[in-house]
C-alpha cells in the first residue's frame, strides 16, 4: 500500500553520480540549515561542542557542513527545554549549519547504570547523579524537536556483543515497535506545528544477516527520509561491521540517505562508502587528537614520542589544515607534554581535518568515475590501528 505522507519533507537527497563497480554515491543533502556534500563525515559535538574547537573554525577552517550531538547528555544537562529556551540548539551553540541528533538509545545502554528495558521504553538512572529517568519512543522525539535537530533518531535498543540470536531478535522487535511509535508521534507533532526536523529509523539485529534483513524491510514501510544503521562498533570484528553494513544496505531505498552510526577508523570511511553509505560519524578523530594520537596521510603518529622533541616538521607534510601550515611537531608535543588547552585545539583541527580530506578525496572520486581506483589504492596501504 503506497503510504501518502501529510506533512512536507524536511530534507532533499540528490544523487550526483553513483559508481557502478560498487554501488557507492555522491550527493547532496539539502537541509533546513544549508546543503552537506555526501557521503560525509560528521564531526561529533557531544555536549553541544565539538571538544576545544570553536564554531567558527569548525566553518572556516574544517568547513563542517553538519555535526553530532547527543541527545542523552544534552538531556541529563542543561536539559532540552533549558536549550528550547535559549532558542535552539543551534543558536544555543552559535552553529548555523545542519546538526543531526542521535536518541540517546546508544548512551542509555553504554553509560548509564541500572537500567530496566519496558515495552513502552527504556527507564535509567543519570551517570551524573543517579536521577531516575525513563525515554520512550515519544519522548524522544519531544526531546529533539526541543533541540530543534535538522535530523533525528529514533529511540532503538542497543545490544551489546555477543548477543544471542534469540536475545538479538526480541531486541529487534521491540526497537521496530518503538520506530513505528516514534513515527506516529513525529508526524502527529510535524501536522500541528512548524518543526522542520527529519527522523530516520535505525535499523538494528546485532551479527545476525536474517535479522539485519528482516529489520530493514519493516523500517522501509515506514517511509522514512533516510535510514540508519546502527548497532555496528559495539565490540565486533571490524569485517564483521562491514558486512553487516553490507547485506543491509541494498534493502533501504537507492533515494534517501543512509547513515552508518559510530564509524569508523580513517581506513574504514571508504570501505562504508563502497558498501553503498552515505553518512558516518565517530568521536575517534577528536578523541583520538586529545589522546596524543594524530592521524596521518603516512599513518598514525604519536606525539608524545620523544623522536618528536626537536622535529620541525608538521604533522602531516601533506595536510592543508591550520595547524599543519602553523605548527611543529615539536612545538605540539611540548603544549601536549605540559598540558596545556591550545594542544586539544590544534590536534582536533588537523585530526577532524584529515578525516574530512578523506571524505572529500572520495566524493572526487566518485564525482570522476574514478571509485574503484581510489579504492584500489587505499586498499594497498598499510592498516591503521586504533
Ligand atoms: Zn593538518
Amino acid at each position: 500500500m503506497m503510504r501518502v505522507s501529510a506533512i512536507p519533507a524536511v530534507l532533499r537527497f540528490e544523487i550526483e553520480a553513483e559508481c557502478p563497480e560498487t554501488g557507492a554515491r555522491a550527493g547532496l543533502l539539502h537541509t533546513p540549515h544549508g546543503v552537506v556534500e555526501t557521503p560525509v563525515f560528521m564531526p561529533v559535538g557531544t555536549q553541544a561542542t565539538l571538544k576545544a574547537v570553536r564554531p567558527t573554525e569548525i566553518i572556516e577552517e574544517l568547513d563542517a557542513k553538519i555535526l553530532l550531538s547527543n541527545t542523552y547528555h544534552l538531556f541529563l544537562r542543561p536539559g532540552h527545554e533549558t536549550i528550547r529556551e535559549l532558542g535552539g540548539l543551534h543558536k544555543f551553540m552559535s552553529w548555523p549549519r545542519a546538526i543531526l541528533t542521535d536518541s540517546g538509545g546508544f548512551q542509555v545502554f553504554s553509560l548509564s547504570n541500572l537500567r530496566q528495558v519496558t515495552d513502552d521504553g527504556v527507564l535509567f538512572r543519570s551517570h551524573l547523579d543517579g536521577d531516575p529517568h525513563k525515554f520512550t519512543a515519544a519522548s524522544t522525539v519531544d526531546v529533539q524537536l526541543a533541540l530543534g535537530s535538522d535530523i533525528m533518531m529514533v529511540l532503538d535498543e542497543c545490544l551489546p556483543y555477543p548477543a544471542s540470536h534469540e536475545a538479538a531478535k526480541e531486541s529487534l522487535h521491540r526497537t521496530i515497535r518503538w520506530a513505528a511509535e516514534a513515527f506516529n508521534h513525529y508526524r502527529k507533532r510535524r501536522e500541528g506545528e512548524n518543526a522542520p526536523s527529519a527522523l530516520f529509523p535505525i535499523v538494528q539485529g546485532g551479527m545476525y544477516a536474517d535479522l539485519r534483513k528482516d529489520c530493514a524491510n519493516q523500517l522501509c514501510e515506514l517511509d522514512a527520509e533516510g535510514y540508519a544503521i546502527g548497532g555496528l562498533s559495539v565490540g565486533e570484528p571490524r569485517p564483521l561491521s562491514l558486512d553487516m553494513t553490507a547485506i543491509t544496505t541494498p534493502l533501504l531505498p537507492r533515494e534517501k540517505p543512509r547513515y552508518v552510526m559510530g564509524v569508523g577508523m580513517p581506513d574504514e570511511l571508504p570501505e562504508y562508502v563502497a558498501r553503498g553509505v552515505d553518512m558516518m560519524d565517530c568521536v575517534l578523530p577528536s578523541r583520538n587528537a586529545r589522546n596524543g594520537n594524530l592521524f596521518t596521510s603516512r599513518g598514525k603518529l604519536v606525539i608524545k614520542h620523544a623522536r618528536m622533541k626537536n622535529d620541525p616538521a608538521p604533522i602531516d607534510e601533506d595536510c592543508g589544515c591550520s595547524t599543519c601550515r602553523q605548527y611543529s611537531r615539536g612545538y605540539l608535543r611540548h603544549l601536549f607534554n605540559a598540558g596545556e588547552m591550545l594542544y586539544s585545539t590544534l590536534a582536533t583541527i588537523h585530526n577532524v581535518s584529515r578525516y574530512l580530506d578523506i571524505m572529500r578525496g572520495i566524493r572526487q572520486a566518485i564525482l570522476l568515475g574514478k571509485f574503484p581506483e581510489y579504492l584500489r589504492a587505499v586498499r594497498s596501504l598499510p592498516v591503521e590501528d586504533s
